[in-house]
């Protein structure tokens, strides 16, 4: 494993980012750093960029390059990443993947993959809508997808306390998607033309994609 690698998960809302990132950090030892966690506990904390992006994450909008750098940057900071880091969510305009670029080089890092994991718009809405995850260690679940081995236990820590987002409802995922679209999207070629690309096919089985993603990341981290 190399000191520094990182590692990009791109996809739409419900594309398995999160799902995939965990699995990798267990696997590979790697950090997640979700922008979409980040902001969630910037906004329970209440804090000024907390509150400017509640309003927009409830409306399904992107939240400003400024407060989602400022939150990544100081993430990016603390000295577990060196380990390598999992950007889940990250960037998702082309402000925040030339502002990434530039933060690498600054810290005399590169991107070892970004990985789309492509999937169809139609099956989004229903992978998004059955999403629930442990309120204790935030392991993700689905109604019908994932369900807990022991019905309403957690797999990995047993607490019987789970929770949905109050953006995972139909309305907002369909602003979610547009956003992704208009925005994201277009960071598929930026990223094609540096050679870093990698693309899963992510309407697979979890562990299906997993497999794919383990040997994109092993070829990377080797
Ligand atoms: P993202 O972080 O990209 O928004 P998640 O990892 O949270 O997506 O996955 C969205 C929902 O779909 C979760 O409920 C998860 O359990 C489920 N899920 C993830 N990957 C798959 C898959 N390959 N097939 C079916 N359901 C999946
Ligand atoms: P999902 O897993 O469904 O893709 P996330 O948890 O990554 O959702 O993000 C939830 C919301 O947080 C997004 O809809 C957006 O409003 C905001 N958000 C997360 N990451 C970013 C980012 N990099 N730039 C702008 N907004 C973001
Ligand atoms: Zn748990």
């Amino acid at each position: 494993m190399t000191k520094s690698a990182v590692l990009i998960l791109l996809g739409p809302p419900g594309a398995g980012k999160g799902t995939q990132a965990r699995m990798l950090e267990e696997k590979f030892g790697l950090v997640q750093l979700s922008t979409g966690d980040l902001l969630r506990a910037a906004v329970a904390a209440g804090t000024e960029a907390g509150k400017e992006a509640q309003a927009v994450m409830s409306a399904g909008g992107l939240v400003s390059d400024e407060i989602v750098l400022a939150i990544l940057k100081d993430r990016m900071a603390e000295p577990d990443t060196s380990r390598g880091v999992i950007l889940d969510g990250f960037p998702r305009t082309a402000g925040q993947a030339e502002a990434l670029d530039e933060l690498l080089e600054a810290q005399g890092q590169s991107i070892g993959s970004a990985i789309s994991l492509d999937v169809d718009d139609a099956a989004m809405v229903e992978r998004v809508s059955g999403r629930y995850t442990c309120a204790n260690c935030g392991e993700g679940y689905h109604d019908s997808f994932k369900q807990p081995a022991v019905a309403g236990v957690c797999d990995k820590c047993g607490s019987t306390e789970f929770k949905r987002r109050a953006d995972d409802n139909a309305e907002t995922v369909s602003a979610r998607l547009e956003s992704y679209h208009a925005q994201t999207a277009p960071l598929i070629s930026y990223y094609e033309g540096k050679g870093v690309l990698s693309r899963v096919d992510a309407m697979g089985e979890i562990d299906r994609v997993a497999a794919d993603l383990a040997a994109i990341v092993t070829q990377v981290t080797a």
